[in-house]
């Protein structure tokens, strides 16, 4: 497995394949979930390149971004071990020159939810993931359905920005509680670690109450608040049912809708998700 460090080094190796080649962009502390898209990477390409970076433009001031959890020797480890053939680790000044002062800026997909809570993410997502495309140039690139609406932007912006990329959404993988991996997972303290759950029941609940016939998202929607609220530790930021296309807020529930959530637990901030067929 080749380790590269610059952007120089990337285009070097990138230019010297022949053949297919995925891109899992990650911010590393790997976890089964990030491997599930390595895996399927390794699966359908010759060649996969996956990206370790804590990207800094896509965290708030008042975010996790110095404490956000590293540990890059582990995370060679486990790439080596799925087979990764190429791991991009650079610095923030190779990615971040004194100089770069362009940014993707999405749509409106990019304003609702995570984007109300979070202004500016998903410029700094954009940035980072268009420019990794540009420079790993994937014939596949693999995101996770735990960031749906990252997953949804991403698309949005191959589809305007005409990238000649094929986006693979992968499902959530999930501890035996139903809770989503996440590498942020690591801050929960055990107590914390145990009303977490609390996200996966509320949506299971949902998913219940819709396949049973409900159609009216605010009832759910309640439903849901309620059993986070009776969980001391929990605080909403928002739960959200909305059209799964451009993820507008719905009244009465139609195929296709994403049921997404962002609760936090303790000072962790956690989301989660549920879309249908
Ligand atoms: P992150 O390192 O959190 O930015 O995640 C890197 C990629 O892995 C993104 O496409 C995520 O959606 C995906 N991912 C993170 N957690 C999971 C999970 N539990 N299941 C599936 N994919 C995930």
């Amino acid at each position: 497995m080749k380790v590269i460090k610059t952007i120089g080094q990337l285009r070097r190796y990138r230019g010297g394949l022949t053949g297919s080649v995925g891109l899992v962009p990650t911010l590393g502390f790997l976890h089964q979930g990030h491997l599930s898209l390595v895996n399927k990477s390794v699966t359908d390409n010759d060649y996969t390149i996956v990206s370790v970076f804590v990207n800094p433009t896509q965290f708030g001031p008042d975010e996790d971004f110095e404490s956000y959890p590293r540990d890059t020797g582990r995370d060679l480890a486990l790439l080596e071990a799925a087979q990764a053939d190429a791991v991009f680790l650079p610095d923030a000044a190779e990615v971040y020159p004194p100089s770069a002062d362009t940014t993707v800026v999405p749509g409106q997909i990019a304003e609702r939810l995570e984007g109300a809570s979070r202004p500016g993410h998903f410029r700094g997502v954009a940035t980072v993931v268009l420019k990794l495309l540009n420079l790993a140039q994937p014939h596949n690139a693999y995101f996770g359905q735990k960031d749906a609406q990252q997953l949804a932007v991403i698309r949005k912006i191959a589809a305007d920005l005409n990238v000649p990329v094929r986006i693979v959404a992968m499902p959530t993988v999930r501890e035996a509680d139903g809770l989503a991996m996440s590498s942020r997972n690591s801050y929960l303290s055990p107590t914390e670690r145990q009303a977490a759950t609390v996200l996966y029941r509320s949506l299971k609940m949902a998913e219940e109450f819709i396949s049973r016939g409900q159609t009216d998202a605010d009832i759910i929607k309640n439903r849901m608040a309620a059993m986070i609220e009776a969980e001391p530790l929990a605080e909403i930021d928002y739960i959200s049912i909305a059209e799964a296309g451009s993820l507008r807020e719905t009244v009465d529930i139609k195929q296709p809708f994403l049921v997404s959530l962002a609760v936090k637990i303790g000072r962790t901030r956690l989301i989660d998700n549920f879309i249908s067929e």
